[in-house]
């Protein structure tokens, strides 16, 4: 490999953890280069995941509102209908737009683009067979893996993913027409999100779900309001229900489900049945061997606190290490390990990862849910505001949920803010905020609040932690 090219850092992966780390490495002076196989930057989240899905849900939501509250404030509407093809069209532009942004940030920066499958030849020698046909070899000093998930089937497949009648988010994010009937297997984020989007426009949903709750991380006290929410939208709930078995074809999809105790079977009939139940880390083709790596029992691989694996200048972020498989997570890994291989403090505070569900409402949180604390012994007190009495929220008709605080008994420092609401995923930012910055409840009580604001509901439940608040 006399003649390959040589890089300080070499980037596997172009999605919101390889790109970042990309871009920021290239900023901070070293020569960079990012190999990405699906023919776009962005990864999972620009192009089958958090843009594309958001798209569908913020237009469905509008249809929703024109059809339902738009009278109520006085404005009449006729023949509201659904342009299911542009509406498609839609969000296609949103992820042409945003993935096409990214190629011109790696080209501002001077990131180099290798679009093609990277794998590894040797620890410092990364192999791409390039998309558009050949081979390149380059030499790395230091390596980031940031490859990703995948969607996970169902334990045993007992449904096997056709992409067509039986989807995962990523033929459900392109569905040709929207199903008379459609069964998400899974009540988590990816499946409550979908399953709204589907919902709103007319679909029969039914989410089919194992535990006994949706969400099971969610603070449970949210939980309940959640699932009346969306059951109030037309989403049917079948919890405590295992899949057994099933099929899809153009005539019709069938789900086989039994109690999750054990039975009598029961057969679901649908148009399109939605496999929601979770991802996996994905690490296909990297030979990773060839780097002296290998992955965990759950198929990710182990990184110590500096994102570095037992192999010193390799590096893995992102979806593909342990954690929340979130896109912000990932971004701020990318930029953390990047600085760990300069020799700075790159530090990733995984307490403040924030989550959140865009449906309608949404639910955010950030920190402890109630359940951890009592369960970890910590004493705490609890605050909570309801949007019914705030008064943006009033205004605006849009007055479901609430802002729930925990800030801790003796010391009075936020240990966990749970919204479900409108806007929860926006005002979630000052919880994080707040965290990040050691806040007490009563810091945030005494802070000065735009009225009217929905974020006035944050520092009331601020009150409430700490003293009384005002409105309730
Ligand atoms: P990815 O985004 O998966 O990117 C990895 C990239 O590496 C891929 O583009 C892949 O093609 C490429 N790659 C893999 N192997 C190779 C190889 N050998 N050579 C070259 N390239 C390779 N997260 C949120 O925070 N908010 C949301 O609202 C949200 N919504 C979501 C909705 C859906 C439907 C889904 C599926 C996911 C959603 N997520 C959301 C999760 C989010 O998309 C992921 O957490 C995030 O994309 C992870 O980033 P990553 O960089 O680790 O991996």
């Amino acid at each position: 490999f006399a003649s390959a090219k040589e890089y300080d850092l070499v980037v596997i992966g172009g999605g919101p953890g390889g790109y970042v780390a990309a871009i920021k490495g290239a900023q901070k002076g070293l020569k960079t280069v990012c190999i990405e196989k699906r023919g776009s930057l962005g990864g999972t989240c620009l192009n089958v995941g958090c843009i594309p899905s958001k798209a569908l849900l913020n237009a469905t939501h509008k249809y929703h509102e024109a059809q339902h509250d738009f009278k109520e404030l006085g404005i009449v509407v006729k023949d509201v209908s659904i342009d299911f093809g542009q509406l498609m069209k839609q969000k296609e532009k949103a992820v042409k737009g945003l993935t096409g942004g990214i190629e011109f940030l790696f080209k501002k920066n001077k990131v180099d683009y290798l679009k093609g499958f990277g794998k590894f030849a040797s620890p410092n020698e990364i192999e791409v067979d390039l998309a558009d046909g050949g081979k390149e070899t380059i030499k790395a000093k230091n390596v980031i893996i940031a490859t990703g998930s995948e969607p996970s089937p169902l334990p045993g497949n007992v449904i096997p993913v056709d992409e067509k009648y039986v989807v995962s988010s990523t033929g459900a994010l392109s569905l040709e027409k929207i199903p008379k009937r459609l069964i998400v297997i899974g009540g988590g984020v990816i499946g409550l999100e979908m399953g709204s989007v589907y919902a709103r426009l007319g679909s029969q949903v039914t989410v089919v779900e194992y535990m006994d709750r949706i969400c099971p991380t969610m603070d449970l006290e949210l939980t309940s309001t959640f699932r009346k929410t969306l059951e109030k939208q037309g989403l049917k709930f079948m919890l405590k229900t295992k899949v057994v078995g099933g099929s899809g074809s153009a005539s019709g999809c069938k789900v086989e489900v039994e109690p999750a105790e054990g039975g009598a079977k029961q057969v679901l009939e649908s148009d399109i049945i939605l496999v929601a139940t979770g991802r996996r880390p994905y690490t296909g083709g990297l030979q990773l061997e060839k780097a002296g790596l290998s992955t965990d029992k759950q198929g990710r691989i182990d990184t110590n606190d500096h994102w570095q694996t037992k192999v010193g200048h390799i590096y893995a972020i992102g979806d593909v290490i342990k954690g929340a498989m979130l896109a912000h997570k990932a971004e701020e890994e990318g930029i953390a390990a990047v600085e760990q291989i300069l020799g700075e403090a790159g530090h990733v505070n995984y307490h403040t990862i924030p989550g959140v569900i865009y449906t309608y409402p949404e639910v955010a949180s950030v920190g402890y849910t109630e359940e951890e604390l009592k369960s970890q012994g910590i004493k705490y007190n609890k605050g909570m505001f309801p949007f019914m009495a705030n008064s943006r929220a009033r205004t605006n008709n849009d007055s479901e949920g609430l802002v729930k605080v925990l800030a801790d008994k003796d010391t009075d420092k936020i240990l966990g803010v749970h919204i479900i609401g409108p806007n929860a995923g926006e005002m979630i930012a000052e919880g994080v905020l707040g965290m990040e910055y050691g806040a007490a409840a009563e810091d945030i009580a005494r802070t000065c609040h735009a009225h009217p604001t929905l974020s006035e509901a944050f520092k009331e439940a601020c009150m409430a932690a700490y003293d009384k608040p005002i409105h309730v």
